[in-house]
């Protein structure tokens, strides 16, 4: 019944075009209201005496949406009703639940596009195709291709024989799910906590507090699809006091998580400190941080690899958990690639994604502004590094970086291992022929596995660097930029510090949400 489906098509966005008018007037729209955002448990909303901001990151003295704070009783109150809805909701049919995930795909993708885009342009500082990429296309392209993995998964059974009859029932996990969500993309907020749902299970949600705007409407859709009440419960508030909360809880059956390392690790720590009183091993899935490399073979073709290495680390102000972020260049093509990635840099306009000519906009907050800003003085003031493109910031109205190159003589230069999750890039120099040496030193020089590429012609050098690389990325790109991922195509995922691997929007991330049973039937 269910087909592979097609990606979702992006469209041009070009001056003058319907889909720009519109999109102008919804952001017109969603920059002049401040709506509060609430609570949503058990379907209802909830306000706090408490309550936050959320703003613009290129232009801060902006206020977009003040928002509630959860409480540990709101907290308490949401796994009870989780609780309530699963009753009904795992004992629905899955091809209802299908139909409403896909109706959630098309209201994505139709009459609440242009929302979902200005919401995340203007409340996470994306330009028009990142936001498209993200809020629209990938949004809808996870519940698309989940709902045809499941139809996989439900399908398969085991063998029948004469004197028995087997079956497997791909219950979800028996508690609830806690889904704590990123604010880089949109399309990953929805598809943590939809991907559980759609294998019957019911989840806490906790946004991040930068993006609550958009995450606060994907939550409206989830309702005006039709997904019961209860079946997601929408947490704003503070993630240490949440987690403390749901780690302790009981019925805590799995958490889907992406951000940082330490936060997932602290989770990880916590569940530990409480594992005697789950009932089941909760499942923690979890994508984290990355310092993704592009290594440059004598033989690459260095258009190829220049416009990989600026659009891979600069694209969406390098916040992705893919961006590239430590490259090795040999010394033969040095020249070639810093005068043509120059020529980029200066060629990509820096202001706020209103203005669709912009290609890099702010960092997310102040936070973030500080940290690129702390990485970017030590290479200012070491003896190791020089900063060979931008280097500047100002926070006066946005929070806006340069896009930033460092190159260093160092190969273990802070740069080159620590991620900074902002435009930062830093180049190492390597001698010609010393390829096999640098792929070793890519693979053991940070902790992270995530995403990376190598560039060459050379079929050889592919292999080896294929081979020492191994377990280096998650997502290994060959002769491409390693940010992108495309599901159902590049299923995405890393290893190591980066996280459990169970690759967003696959078979094996749904199969994470399911607690199967074996029931054999005796027929003699
Ligand atoms: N899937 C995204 C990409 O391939 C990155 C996801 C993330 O930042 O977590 O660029």
């Amino acid at each position: 019944v269910f087909r592979e489906p097609e990606n979702e098509p992006l469209l041009g966005y070009a001056p003058g075009t319907p889909e720009k008018r519109s999109l102008k007037a919804a952001l017109a729209k969603v920059r002049s209201e401040v709506p509060e955002i609430p609570l949503i448990i058990g379907g209802r909303e909830y306000g706090s005496e408490e309550k936050g901001r959320v703003v613009m990151p290129h232009d801060h003295g902006h206020i977009l949406a003040t928002h509630c704070k959860a409480s540990p009783e709101d907290v308490e109150r949401a796994v009870k009703e989780a609780a309530r809805a699963k009753k009904e909701w795992e004992n629905t049919p899955w091809t209802e639940r299908a139909a409403v995930m896909l109706k959630i795909a098309e209201l994505f993708t139709t009459e609440y596009r242009d929302l979902l885009l200005a919401s995340t342009m203007l409340g996470q500082s994306k330009n028009v195709f990142q936001a498209q990429i993200d809020a629209v296309a990938e949004a809808a392209d996870f519940i698309r291709f989940n709902v045809a993995y499941a139809s996989s998964i439900y399908a398969e059974q085991p063998r029948l024989d004469r004197d028995s009859l087997n079956r497997m029932e791909y219950r979800p996990l028996e508690g609830f799910v806690f889904a704590v969500t990123p604010f880089n993309f949109t399309a990953i907020a929805s598809n943590l906590v939809l991907a559980p749902v759609l294998m019957g299970n019911t989840v806490l949600w906790k946004p991040a507090g930068t993006s609550l705007l958009s995450s606060y409407y994907l939550m409206k859709i989830y309702e005006k699809a039709g997904l019961p009440a209860g079946v997601v419960n929408f947490l704003p508030g503070s993630g240490e006091m949440i987690s403390q909360v749901v780690t302790k809880h009981p019925d805590l059956a799995g958490i889907h998580f992406t951000g940082s390392t330490d936060v997932f690790s602290k989770l990880w720590m916590q569940c530990a400190e409480n594992l005697r009183n789950y009932r089941s091993f909760p499942r923690l899935v979890g994508e984290t941080g990355g310092k993704n490399f592009l290594v440059v073979h004598p033989s690459a073709d260095v258009d190829a690899a220049v416009t990989a290495m600026v659009r891979g680390a600069f694209e969406y102000q390098g916040q992705k958990c893919s961006a590239v972020s430590r490259c090795y260049i040999p010394k033969s093509l040095r020249e070639k690639i810093l005068s043509l990635a120059g020529r980029m840099i200066a060629d990509m306009k820096t202001g706020s994604p209103e203005d669709f000519r912009n290609f890099i906009n702010a960092v997310i907050d102040e936070a973030s502004f500080d940290n690129c800003m702390k990485y970017i003085s030590a290479a200012r003031t070491s003896t190791e590094a020089d900063i060979l493109f931008g280097g500047r910031g100002d926070k006066s109205a946005g929070y806006f970086v340069e896009p930033t190159v460092i190159e260093t003589t160092d190969p273990e230069f802070v740069t080159m291992r620590e991620e900074i999750f902002g435009p930062v890039l830093t180049l190492y120099t390597y001698e010609d022929d010393r390829f096999g040496e640098i792929l070793e030193l890519c693979d053991r020089s940070s902790p992270y596995g995530l995403t990376g590429a190598v560039f060459a012609a050379d079929r050889k050098a592919l292999a080896l660097a294929a081979r020492k690389l191994k377990y280096a990325a998650g997502n290994f790109y060959v002769n491409d930029k390693p940010t992108g991922a495309v599901v159902g195509k590049q299923p995405f995922g890393g290893s190591r510090a980066s996280g459990t691997n169970d690759k967003a929007g696959s078979r094996l991330n749904l199969l994470r949400w399911t607690s199967p049973l074996t029931v054999k039937e005796n027929l003699r």
